[in-house]
Parts: C-alpha cells; structure tokens; sequence
C-alpha cells in the first residue's frame, strides 16, 4: 500500500472504496506530508511511545505514527472507514484499530493494557464538532498523559493558551491549563485538507503536568464558579455566580468573599486568573 499523505493518493483510496465524507463526524482528511511530518514531530513520538489516535480517517495520520511508534491504538466511528484501515495500514504490525466512539472508550483500560499504565501521547486531527469534549474528557480522567497533540480550529487553540483580560481569555483556557501547559506548535491553512474546512486550523500540544498548578480545596466547586464567570461574560463575577443554576450563592456572601480577597466588587471573571479562582473558591466554602 502506497504512503498516504498527498491529494492523489487520498482521492485514489476514496474512489476505490467509493467513500462519501460524512460532515456529521468532521471528516476533514489531511493532503500534505509537511503538516504530517510536524505533526508528528511537535507530538515527539519516539520508538518508546505508545500513541492513541483519535480519528484516523483512511489511516494518513496513521501511517507516519506507525513508522515512529513503538505502537498505534487508533479509534475511529465510521464503520465505512475500518476496511479502508485495514488496507491502508496493512504494511505496519504494530497498530490496532478499534471502531468505536472515542468518547465511550474507557482510556485508563487502555493505557493500563497496552502501556503497563504508564503515560501514553495522544495525537489526532480532530473532528471540531466535539473537540472540547475529548480534551477535557481526556485531561479530567486523570489517565496517565505524557502530552496531547491535537489540531484543532485555530481559535479554539487561541482559547487554551490565553491569559485573563483578553478576550480569548475563557473556561476553556483555565480547565485547560489546569491539567496542562499548551505549546502551539503550527498553523495550517485550508488547503491541506480534503475537503476543506471553512475555518484556519493550529496544531496544538498540551503538555500534561503531572501536578496542578494551584491548590483548591473542592476542584468541581471552582470550575462550576469558572463556568458561571464565563457564562456571562459581559456580567459581573457577582451577578455571574448569583445566576448561575449551578450554584447557590447569595449576592453577599459573594461580595463578603470578593472583598476578602481584596477584589473589586464590580469585578469580571475574565480579569482572574486560576490562583484567584481557587482562592474565591476556598473562601466561599469557609461561608
Ligand atoms: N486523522 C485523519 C486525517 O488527519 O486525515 C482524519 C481526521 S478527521 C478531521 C476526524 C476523524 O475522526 C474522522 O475520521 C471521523 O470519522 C473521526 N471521528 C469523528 N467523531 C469521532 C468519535 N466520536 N470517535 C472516534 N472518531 C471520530
């Protein structure tokens, strides 16, 4: 089987199989060997390392991790691309590929399986009608992570590595860089998709930490506050956690903790960063 990577090879595949892309699972197939290469790269996929893919598609992806790969686990739900996969990787012994919803996959078996438990990488091109789901699903379940190499729409990556008072700043970029620091390792553009997106694209890498960064009494307590912030963006931190469904805070023992903390009671959740948030946190738990 051919190496993957370039338009002609792809449409070759998919007119052999006569193969529809189905948007409904955010088929978009990589085109070009030099966004592969750094992708695969910025992952620093090394002969030691154990790879879950999410999304393999007709198997691109999958081949340049194959040849740097101790092993490749590669999850995808389209049952039409699995005799594709099959065809397309049938060269490497070293990868495995299970047709399921990545969502449903109980990642710590996996790692514990395949890996002897220890930290895993994970790299894929992912479907951007679910990309928050699998990072945080991944990042929250405390499976052992060596780091997350996604790409991702360019703004959502702009999301996760931002700092408060901008307006990127957000949930996403807190429970983010809770678990992890982001490196945004490329951008790439449309055309190295088929077909091709409607957005800019980025290659990020999240580098897990193996400690948080901050300490907070009760962890479910200060993201259910980080929602309410950011829920309401163009409200208050006060009027945002009072209307938060959540939540079950009134607008004084807000305040009482605001001032505590010697915040301005008029004060927008963007402007805090995950030190502040823990604190805030800590503090209206006291009561
Ligand atoms: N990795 C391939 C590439 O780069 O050419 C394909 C990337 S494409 C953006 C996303 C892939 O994820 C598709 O193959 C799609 O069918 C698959 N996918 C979508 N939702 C999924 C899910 N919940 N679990 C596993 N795979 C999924």
């Amino acid at each position: 089987m051919a190496k993957l990577g370039n338009p002609q090879e792809t449409i070759q595949v998919l007119q052999k199989h006569d193969f529809h892309f189905r948007k409904k699972f955010g088929q978009n197939f990589l085109i070009d060997p030099h966004v592969l290469d750094k992708i695969v790269d910025a992952a620093e996929v090394t002969e030691d390392d154990f790879v879950l893919e999410i999304g393999p598609g007709i198997g691109t992806m999958t081949q340049y991790l194959c040849e740097r790969a101790k092993k490749v686990l590669a999850v995808e739900i389209d049952d039409k691309l699995i005799p594709i996969l099959q065809e397309t990787l049938s060269a490497y012994d070293n990868v495995e590929v299970i047709h399921g919803d990545i969502l449903k996959q109980d990642i710590q078996a996996i790692a514990d399986q395949h890996n002897d438990g220890k930290p895993i990488k994970v790299v894929a091109n992912l479907p951007y009608y679910i990309t928050t789901p699998i990072i945080m699903q991944l990042l929250e379940s405390r499976v052992p992570l060596a780091n997350v190499t996604v790409m991702v729409q360019k703004e959502v990556a702009e999301r996760m590595q931002a700092k408060p008072g901008t307006k990127e700043y957000g949930a996403l970029s807190l429970a983010v860089q809770y678990y992890a620091n982001p490196y945004l390792a490329a951008n790439v553009p449309p055309n190295c998709f088929m077909p091709r997106p409607n957005v800019g694209s980025a290659v990020i890498r999240l580098d897990c930490l193996k400690k948080n960064p901050i300490e907070v009494k009760d962890e479910k307590l200060m993201f259910r506050l980080i929602r309410a912030s950011f829920n309401q963006r163009r409200k208050t931190l006060q009027n945002g956690i009072c209307n938060s469904g959540e939540l079950n805070f009134s607008k004084e023992e807000v305040a009482r903790a605001l001032e505590a903390l010697g915040l301005p009671a008029a004060i927008r959740g963007e402007k805090l960063g995950l030190e502040e948030f823990a604190r805030l946190s800590d503090e209206l738990m006291r009561g």
